[in-house]
């Protein structure tokens, strides 16, 4: 059994850093969020070393239920509780503006269907009602649903994405705007002479660590703020016999599927199930998730096709659920802790780096911070 259902796309291989090299900026993690900052800061004309202990979107941003979500991990009700509703609203809207920005980009990768909230229990069903009236009264795109996959909240705008393609083809885009990538070349330090790996260093006069879970491995000063848990995923071969045009969220978002456009299922979740043996950053797949996963699949979401994968990534979750992104040693910064939606918020952090890193500020980058706790 293969390890995910999105390695379908062509791929290039980068060296191993060797040596002594120079450049404006080091990003440290080629994922989804630091390919983007690279990207970004082509653009703005700083040139740019890559780093990835492992390879191109080899993390969770290759291996998650490719969803792309408009809004912070907690739901639009929620996160106008926990950080007041006028910052939760334009917090929102810049994630919607990303995921338009993310498909202009990578159009042919992108499919914008809309997404599902599917109530699980009465409780849900009224938590959705209380979502719709926060979001309405925000003026926010949201309306009830109630179809064959149940009832809850339909939000148009979102939408889905292979994340693995996503990331090749951003690696691809960096290369073309000038960037040096470099695979199988993990970071040992960060000092003031720059950024070590076994076998090379990278002077440069700014970092950009982009990860999401194991950040605090690398940056033991954020150990205590950052969180990394194990999330798992499971696929399965083209079934005719469902059938979900949208991406769903489902029992208060601990499970969450889509069905790709082949008839292939991609479903994720029951981190609850596992309890907190998930606090982990180990990624084999465990038995008890995987079961609880099965039963979903064939009880809840009546599929009958083969299980063809599974698969489990580490991700940095933080107490308030607002990433970590700022500035944590002279020159610096790190981005991550997305608490598990990080595909469009990893993206928007990942260009607000770049530019707090070629501008010595960003009010995007502060007006996502989570709060030291
Ligand atoms: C199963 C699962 C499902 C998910 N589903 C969704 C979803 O549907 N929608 C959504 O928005 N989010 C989802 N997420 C969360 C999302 O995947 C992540 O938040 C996001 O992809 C993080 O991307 P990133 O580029 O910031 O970091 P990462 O993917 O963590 O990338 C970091 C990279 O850094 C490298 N690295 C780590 N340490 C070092 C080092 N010391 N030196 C050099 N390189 C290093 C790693 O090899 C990796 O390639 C999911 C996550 C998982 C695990």
């Amino acid at each position: 059994m293969s390890s995910t259902l999105w390695d379908d796309s062509p791929t290039k291989s980068h060296a191993a850093l060797s040596g002594d090299v120079s450049a404006d900026v080091c990003v440290v993690g080629l994922g989804g969020s630091g390919l983007t900052c690279i990207v970004e800061l082509r653009t703005l004309g700083l040139s740019v070393v890559g780093l990835d202990a492992s390879a191109i979107g080899a993390g969770a941003a290759g291996r998650n239920g490719g969803f792309l979500l408009a809004g912070l991990a907690a739901f639009h009700h929620d996160a106008a509780e926990r950080y007041g509703r006028e910052r939760a609203a334009a917090l929102y809207r810049l994630t919607q503006a990303e995921i338009d920005r993310i498909t202009a980009l990578t159009p042919k990768l992108v499919r914008r269907p809309g997404s599902l909230r599917i109530a699980d229990s009465p409780e849900e069903r009224a938590d959705c009602r209380h979502q719709l009236e926060a979001m309405r009264s925000d003026g926010l795109a949201v309306e009830w649903y109630a179809g064959p996959e149940g009832e809850g909240l339909l939000v148009p705008g979102d939408g889905t994405f292979n994340p693995l393609a996503r990331c090749r083809a951003l690696a691809d885009i960096a290369i073309e705007l000038g960037a040096t990538l470099h695979e199988r070349s993990r970071v040992i330090g960060i000092d003031s002479s720059g950024v070590h790996t076994s076998d090379g260093l990278v002077h440069c006069r700014s970092v950009v660590v982009a990860v999401d879970g194991r950040l605090e491995r690398l940056l033991p000063e954020l150990s205590g703020r950052v969180r990394t848990a194990r999330l798992q995923m499971l696929a399965t071969a083209p079934d005719p016999q469902v059938s979900f045009p949208r991406p769903i969220y489902s029992r208060w978002g601990y499970d969450y599927w889509q069905q790709r456009q082949d008839g292939s299922l991609a479903l994720g979740g029951a981190r609850d199930v596992g309890g907190d043996a998930e606090w982990t950053d180990d990624v084999s797949p465990t038995d008890p998730v995987q079961r609880a996963l099965e039963r979903r699949l064939r009880e809840t979401i009546g599929a009958r096709a083969p299980v063809t994968h599974r698969w489990a990534a580490s991700v940095g979750y933080t107490a308030d659920g607002l990433p970590i992104a700022e500035q944590v040693r002279p020159k610096v910064w790190a981005i991550g802790g997305y608490s598990g939606t990080g595909n469009v918020i990893g993206a928007l952090l990942g260009r607000a780096a770049a530019r707090a890193v070629a501008r010595g500020d960003d009010a995007l980058l502060r007006a996502f911070a989570s709060t030291p706790v």
